[in-house]
């Protein structure tokens, strides 16, 4: 089974180099490192190589050996002025190394099977998202582009929870989570503020053998809460807003709550929702844009900074 958002067969690369000139290492792995000075020697610039390709020192995080130079500009040393990568049309989409391959694809093998978005660095993703339709999460038998086998950037199994733990029942919660941040009865304020709440009290919850019923009790509560939202009426829909709320959406697809746990979870999410309203102040015309850039901002630090933002988000 294959379970993804929406607009993920829509993407395509529109070759804007932004991926390959963010503030970010782009490494590679010792067999990548290897490969690269197989390739380089074989087209005699072993000396390039060596100025490309610096081994990492200290303590790597696992799959990371060496990094790749970064030119005068900040783009990395393969990009072309045309935004073409050069490794890429040299060596070919195989040999580069896994980031490369796959950003912005954001695949996970789950219990339900391969899941899969896209994340909201990419420009011409949040230009997919700026819709104002909701994001749904689509099921098909057929995955909605090719993917590579075991290239996964996270494993969910809720199953391995302990015993009775409410993670145990991780994807009814994602579901009623998504449902909440896509309640366009309440701002998106009121919808986080909803989520933090009952983030809280899920965490309250004690592990027994009724939790599974004490999950539903409470998940049933808030759609009474939910509906009754919705039928006092939905605010006039402000595009910057509903990009919030697609962000916020791709955020818990990507698991956030089963990776950090439903506390540091929501901690993560509000640290990031402190600095989008800040963005999203003001009913000015530039909202859009500002929000636009703060989530951008906001994903590439969840995705290359979750360290310090979590610290940050626990207050340390
Ligand atoms: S940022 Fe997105 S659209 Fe631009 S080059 Fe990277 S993957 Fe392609
Ligand atoms: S190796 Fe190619 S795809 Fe990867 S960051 Fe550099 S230019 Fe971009």
């Amino acid at each position: 089974m294959f379970i993804y958002l929406d607009f993920v067969p829509h993407f395509t690369c529109a070759c804007c180099g932004t991926c390959c000139r963010n503030d970010w290492l782009v490494t590679v792995d010792d067999a990548g490192y290897i490969r690269n000075r197989e390739f380089f020697a074989r087209t005699g610039r072993a000396g390039e190589f060596t100025a490309a390709f610096t081994p990492l020192a200290g303590k790597r995080a696992a799959g990371e050996y060496a990094a790749i130079a970064k030119r005068p500009g900040g783009g990395c040393w393969f990009l072309r002025e045309d935004n073409l990568c050069l490794l890429h049309r040299e060596a070919g989409h195989e040999h580069l190394d896994g980031v490369c391959r796959l950003f912005p694809r954001y695949p996970m093998r789950t219990a339900r099977g391969v899941e899969l978005t896209l994340s909201f660095s990419c420009p011409e993703v949040l230009r997919l998202a700026d819709r104002p339709e909701p994001l749904n999460v689509v099921r098909a038998e057929e995955p909605p582009i090719p993917l590579e086998a075991d290239s996964y950037t996270a494993e969910v199994f809720p199953g391995q929870q302990p015993r009775h733990s409410v993670l145990g029942y991780y994807f009814e919660l994602e579901h009623h989570f998504i449902d909440i941040i896509q309640c366009r009865g309440l701002t998106v304020a009121g919808r986080l503020d909803f989520l933090a709440a009952t983030a809280a009290a899920l965490a309250s919850l004690p592990s027994s053998p009724d939790a599974g019923r004490e999950v539903d009790r409470l998940i049933r509560g808030n759609y009474d809460r939910l509906d009754a939202a919705e039928a006092a009426g939905v605010a006039a829909l402000d595009p910057a807003d509903i990009m919030l709320e697609h962000f916020f959406v791709n955020l818990i697809f990507k698991k956030v709550f089963y990776l950090h746990g439903l506390t540091g979870a929501m901690r993560l999410l509000q640290a990031l929702w402190r600095r989008l309203a800040a963005a999203g102040a003001g009913g000015d015309a530039g909202r859009l844009e500002r929000v636009k850039g703060a989530v951008m901002a906001a994903e590439f630090e969840y995705c290359h900074n979750r360290a310090a933002l979590l610290k940050i988000a626990a207050g340390r």
